[in-house]
């Protein structure tokens, strides 16, 4: 009996250590394949009103349009966490929906986001991440986990998308249209060496 159980033990410890091996190998090679991009120098600037964007250009132009024959949520996707943010995702059991799932090229500028929101004495609020189907319209980059939507009740949404700006979001967003939760959302340029 007791060798059944050292021998399961044994057994539990080998599958649970090859677990991790595997883990830590992937995160090697993500961080291989895809380096943290250094956050760009910029100015804060000096408003940022309602329904308007940075740069002025569209999206498509500055984070390129979707294209889903590149994009692997397999290999694209990573989990991000941090217990200074508030995610909706958390807080509403009503949806099966993870913010915490976004692309590898918003990590950069979401880590100094948080940094810069946390010393301004706010929370950051995560409201959508990756979302494969649903409410976001076709060519949303949402769909390819290139976008997020984010809030802070301390500050005003004007000034929460300077600081997204100069935490490097590749293009930002202050949207407040009717009928719509206003929120700001950030995307990000695929990587270059996403495209295979
Ligand atoms: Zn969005």
């Amino acid at each position: 009996m007791f060798r059944e159980k050292t021998l399961l033990l044994s057994a539990l410890v080998f599958v649970v250590a090859g677990v991790l091996v595997a883990v830590v190998a992937t995160k090697c090679r993500r961080q291989d394949e895809y380096p943290m991009p250094p956050v760009p120098d910029r100015q804060m600037p000096d408003e940022f009103p309602a329904n308007t964007h940075l740069p002025n250009k569209p999206e498509g132009t500055i984070s390129g349009s979707i294209d889903l024959n590149s994009f692997s949520p397999g290999r694209d996707l990573m989990r991000f966490d941090d217990d200074r943010i508030w995610w909706e995702s958390d807080n509403d059991r009503n949806d099966t929906e993870d913010d915490h799932s976004m692309h590898v090229a918003i990590e950069g500028a979401l880590r100094k986001l948080v940094e810069l929101v946390d010393a301004r004495g706010g929370t950051l609020e995560v409201h959508e991440g990756y979302r494969a189907d649903g409410i976001h319209n076709p060519r949303s980059l949402h769909k390819e986990g290139r976008a997020i939507d984010v809030t802070c009740d301390q500050m005003p949404l004007g000034e929460l998308a300077k600081l997204c700006w100069i935490s490097g979001f590749d293009w930002v967003y202050y949207e407040a249209r009717k009928g719509k939760g206003a929120h700001v959302h950030c995307s990000v340029q695929r990587p270059v060496n996403n495209e295979r």
